[in-house]
């Protein structure tokens, strides 16, 4: 188990933790000096060999007293990705071991929850079976953000067809709004720019209260520089805004912070520093 937030038990299911592409690269608006302010921040969070930052791809799992909720299904096996090799056709285990090592079947899955609809956080959405793609979890409701729906659904890519059209088509999908809440512990935070539909992922049960991120941040770093514009975020600015509220929101409250994609063990909390943030393991 990752951690406990009152009566909820957070666990980590992990899929990859690997080298993804360079500072320079994520951080097209960093400067020169990116590599070396993302080390100096990070420990450890910049490859030696590569030089590419290190990027872990994982879900978590709530553990409710009424609920099993899985918040993000990565990038799956089977999928087709013409831009990230890394993620195009996988076949790999690890993930569904890691469910099954924090104690759930996929039949105990009771919703999926997508912060939005990107490669990396919709993939075991579904599995292929006999050539055709079904939902993994065969008695959840997947909570997908409408606004990225509507996106996906024009472009009708491969992402659509694999990981989301499925869904819909076996009537297990809910288009919902950023703000809805899921039973008594889980609210969708608004917190668009990665995508319109953004959203981070608040958990609350008594006095203890935790927030996973999402994509609204990638890296520890951006606690010091939330102006970053990183490069997968379809509205740049919005998505610094969006990030900023987090942050102040985050250090105001003193909840603990689960990132996407931090560096393990991706758990902390981030405090204001002088105008800006800085976060704290
Ligand atoms: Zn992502």
């Amino acid at each position: 188990m990752l951690c406990k937030i009152g009566d909820v038990e957070v666990w980590r299911i992990l899929e990859i933790n690997a080298p993804f592409l360079t500072p320079e690269e994520l951080f097209p608006t960093a400067g020169p000096d990116v590599a070396k302010i993302v080390e100096s921040h990070v420990k450890g969070g910049v490859c030696r060999q590569s030089g590419r930052i290190i990027l872990p791809v994982q879900g978590f799992l709530l553990k409710t007293p009424s609920h099993n909720i899985l918040v993000d299904s990565c990038v799956g096996n089977d999928k087709t990705n013409a831009t990230m090799a890394d993620w195009n056709m996988r076949s790999d285990t690890r993930f569904m071991a890691a469910l099954t090592a924090a104690g759930v079947s996929t039949e105990e899955i009771d919703y999926v929850l997508c912060t939005h609809l990107h490669p990396d956080h919709v993939g075991w959405n579904t599995r292929l079976e006999d050539g055709r793609w079904v939902p993994t979890f065969p008695n959840a409701r997947y909570l997908m953000p409408a606004a990225d729906e509507e996106v996906q659904r024009s472009r009708n890519a491969d992402l659509y067809v694999e990981s989301v059209l499925p869904v819909i088509a076996a009537g297990q999908a809910e288009l919902v709004e950023a703000g809805h809440m899921l039973g008594d512990h889980v609210t969708l935070m608004p917190t668009p720019g990665h995508t319109h539909g953004h959203v981070c992922i608040k958990v609350k049960s008594g006095d203890h209260e935790a927030v996973i991120t999402g994509d609204a941040m990638h890296s520890t770093v951006q606690c010091w520089y939330p102006q970053w514009h990183f490069k997968f975020d379809t509205d740049a600015e919005m998505a610094v805004a969006s990030r900023r509220r987090l942050l102040e929101e985050a250090s105001e409250s003193g909840c603990i912070v689960v990132g996407s994609h931090f560096l393990l063990p991706s758990l902390g909390h981030v405090r204001s520093d002088k105008g800006s943030f800085r976060w704290e393991e």
